[in-house]
């Protein structure tokens, strides 16, 4: 299943003891695998680009695993983050997926575990954003949002890129899935349970609350693109995706 082009992971763990058998055994499954020990050296890592999964340890030496999270989402990375930590409590958890984790995994946490939840992360990530191939928006895209008004939003599917107009909107993996969901059937409701099955791994244990950390985010950013397309909730339900002119 891997291809020519093995995936990069990139493994933030200031813990030798911890980092050396993650290594040995993500190297055997055929990734990758580069090393930093500490928070701000992993920020410039990802800033460099190439790296197709963070492996993010919260205890490092100079700055918290949070603050790499969020600094490197600034900076634009749209793949995914897995959160390593010792650090169990539902508090941290949330707001680790509130600063754009896809996922968390308490230690210690099983090998089997960790492949399980890389293999899920890198299947659901974007195709990395630093790909030079489509430079401009594909065709069909450009050509559609030139004819359409600057407020439409274009899911495409299977390039996993969004559009509102011809600005490409830049989501994380999760991010993502959700609105491709919602998008799917534009108006429809899906239940909470749905998008909890569809777009998290079956081995997610967390609470719901990261349905609406997500949903949150996801919310913030179609608002501040200016597309006429909004998330609605259904109290008790569940989310769906409407679409309102803008003049309306
Ligand atoms: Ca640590």
């Amino acid at each position: 299943m891997l291809s020519e082009m093995p995936h990069l992971v990139l493994l933030v763990e200031d813990d030798d003891q911890i980092a050396a058998p993650l290594i040995r055994t993500l190297e055997r499954e055929g990734y990758v695998v580069e090393r930093v020990a500490a928070g701000l050296p992993a920020v410039e890592r990802v800033q460099a680009r190439g790296v197709d999964l963070v492996l993010l340890d919260l205890g490092l030496p100079d700055v918290d695993g949070l603050e790499v999270c969020r600094r490197i989402r600034a900076n634009g990375y749209t793949g995914g983050v897995l959160i390593l930590t010792a650090r169990g409590g539902e508090l941290d958890r949330v707001v680790g997926l509130d600063v754009g984790a896809d996922d968390y995994l308490a230690k210690p946490f099983g090998l089997a575990e960790l492949l399980a939840r890389t293999r899920a992360l890198l299947r659901r990530a974007a195709p990395s954003a630093d790909d030079p191939a489509p430079a401009a928006p594909v065709p069909a895209t450009a050509s559609a949002a030139a004819g359409a008004d600057t407020t439409t939003l274009q899911v495409d599917g299977d390039a996993r890129r969004v559009w509102v107009g011809a600005d490409e909107l830049v989501l994380t993996a999760k991010e993502f899935d959700v609105l491709a969901l919602l998008d799917s059937a534009s108006g429809a409701v899906f239940t909470r349970e749905r998008v909890m099955d569809e777009v998290w791994d079956e081995n997610w244990f967390g609470s719901t609350k990261t349905l609406d950390t997500t949903v949150g985010r996801l919310r913030q950013k179609l608002e501040d693109s200016g597309t006429s397309s909004h998330i609605v909730t259904v109290r008790g339900v569940g989310f769906r995706l409407e679409s309102s002119p803008s003049d309306a």
